[in-house]
């Protein structure tokens, strides 16, 4: 198939690792995992992407999440457009900032003040800062396999059993900037009560992702999400949503919203810029004028609030401010999985599913939590992932990433897509 001769593609790859390590400027974009080279994207359109060569894909991964609205979106695209002509960053307040954090607050009440930065790792850093400049603590507490980017303290690996302080997962994090980390498995409520028995008065924060979908897509348990609102209350720790993909997307108010929890803070990312380098952390009043220049935490950025993002953030959220869209999505998620349900039945695979993010696992037993993932046949995946992608289907290159229904995976597209996956399986 053409599909599968890149040779554009093939080219530019070699001459990016003459000058960029590995080719990327993000590790999983190479492909290694699933057994490929990169391929070189010329344009998106909708739920479509082209590379280089000229052959379209279906993206199932819409750039890891952002795309909510489909690539290229018209009233977003206008938008980012009219900024860039009144010129593109000037380190001054603009309005656009305060009408976006308007409009992120109405979809988080919970997020009474917040902060711009042009990351999510730049996101959960800072609220982390906060937090614990705001308590006087310095214990982080996190979970396996949930992923809040790529800050020295929060790379730490699956610890070895409950409350062990644990090695960085990463070369280059000196053991002593991650002493304060602890990580506790993900949908244990035992284990998360017990430490905080013991320990909860010593606990900066405790982050999570709400619903985790950097180990795939794997749900919270009702009474475990429950469980991070009560220890923390009542140890007064601060808990943190990292819902830096969660958010808008689950939800117009993300997983707090769904899920009906209120964390003291929220971090989000990824959709808010529409697709340009945005990213938000904010909380309550109370905690947040521990930052500068009100208090005496500090966190700043050249770039932060940027005119661009900020349009492109404001007209994202103003579509989406439509419980419409939301119910569209649901039913078209619902739809698809169903009958994707139905095509991996009987044949060793896991659907994990929430909303319009999902994972197929290549094992046959429930996956609750960073063990259950590693189950999962990583060379099936690695063959599925080259079946899908020679019928012109990008799913997330990695077992350890969700996929992403937007609104421009019509039913048509996603006709397509189970086709390709009843032939790829
Ligand atoms: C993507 C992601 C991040 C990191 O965001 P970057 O913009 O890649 O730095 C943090 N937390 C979660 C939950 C994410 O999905």
């Amino acid at each position: 198939m053409g599909i599968n001769n890149r040779p554009l593609s093939q080219a530019a790859y070699e001459r990016a690792c003459q000058v960029i390590p590995g080719g990327v400027n993000s590790p999983v974009r190479a492909l290694r995992s699933v057994g490929t080279t990169p391929i070189i994207v010329d344009n998106a359109q909708g739920a479509y992407f082209t590379d280089i060569d000229g052959n379209k894909f279906i993206d199932f991964c819409m750039s890891w999440g952002v795309f909510i609205l489909g690539h290229r979106n018209p009233e977003v695209t206008t938008a980012a457009i009219q900024a860039v002509l009144k010129g593109s960053s000037f380190g001054i307040p603009t309005e656009a900032e305060t009408i976006l954090a308007e409009k992120v607050r109405q979809a988080f009440p919970s997020m009474e003040r917040l902060r711009f930065v042009n990351s999510g790792t730049e996101a959960t850093m800072s609220a982390i800062r906060v937090a614990r400049g705001y308590t006087g603590r310095d214990i982080l507490v996190k979970f396996e396999g949930n992923y809040h980017g790529h800050a020295d303290h929060l790379l730490v690996a699956a610890g070895s059993g409950v409350a062990n302080i644990s090695n960085a997962s990463s070369a280059g994090v000196p053991a002593d900037f991650v002493k304060h980390t602890v990580v506790l498995p993900y949908n244990d409520t035992q284990a998360l009560r017990d430490y905080f028995d013991k320990n909860g008065d010593k606990v900066a924060a405790l982050i999570l992702e709400p619903v985790a979908c950097n180990m795939g897509v794997v749900n919270p348990d009702e009474d475990f999400l429950k469980a991070t609102r009560e220890v923390t209350a009542q140890h007064g720790a601060v808990l943190i949503f990292d819902e830096v993909i969660t958010g808008f997307r689950l939800a117009f108010g993300g997983a707090q919203q769904r899920f009906g929890i209120k964390p003291d803070m929220t971090t989000v990312g990824k959709i808010v810029g529409g697709g340009y380098p945005a990213a938000a952390f904010g909380g309550k009043a109370e905690i947040m004028k521990c930052l500068a220049p009100d208090g005496p935490v500090y966190q700043a950025g050249t770039l932060s609030g940027n005119p661009v993002a900020m349009a492109a953030g404001i007209a994202t959220l103003n579509i989406l401010d439509n419980p419409q869209i939301y119910a569209d999505l649901e039913r078209r998620s619902d739809n698809f999985i169903a009958r994707l349900q139905k095509i991996i039945d009987g044949k060793g695979i896991q659907l994990n599913r929430c909303g319009t993010m999902f994972t197929l696992f290549f094992n046959d037993l429930p996956v609750r939590n960073f063990q259950d993932t590693k189950r999962s046949d990583q060379e099936r995946f690695a063959r599925y992932f080259r079946n899908m992608l020679s019928r012109g289907i990008y799913v997330s290159p990695s077992q350890f990433e969700g996929n992403f229904i937007s609104v421009c995976h019509t039913d048509e597209v996603l006709e397509k897509v189970l086709r390709a996956v009843e032939e790829s399986i």
